[in-house]
């Protein structure tokens, strides 16, 4: 077993232990385990949707001035208003120049 030392990898076990003793374990300890990989699951950062609806005066290239939590799907100002958590559900958000 690998070291759990995130929490994409703590999600991952839980996931695997929830599966393996579904049959066995206690409505509570699988109440339990759900709301604790749900918990996991917004500290696991995702990429936003960026959108646009209009073009730049003049040209054909569309202005992506929206985000949407990858979550809730609720909408902010690109780029004035990102956030490195969603104000509505906590959920982590990922932006694009973090990935390089
Ligand atoms: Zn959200």
């Amino acid at each position: 077993m690998a070291e759990i030392n995130d929490a994409l990898g703590a999600k991952e076990y839980l996931t695997e232990m929830r599966k393996k003793f579904d049959k066995t374990m206690a409505p509570e300890m699988k109440a339990a385990m759900k709301e604790a990989i749900n918990a996991l699951d917004l500290q696991i950062s995702q990429s936003p949707d960026i959108t646009g609806d209009g073009y730049a005066p003049g040209t054909d290239q569309i202005v992506y001035d929206t985000w949407h939590c990858p979550n809730c799907g609720c909408s902010y100002e690109y780029p004035d208003d990102t956030h490195d958590f969603c104000p509505a559900c906590g959920q982590a958000i990922r932006w694009p120049q973090e990935d390089s």
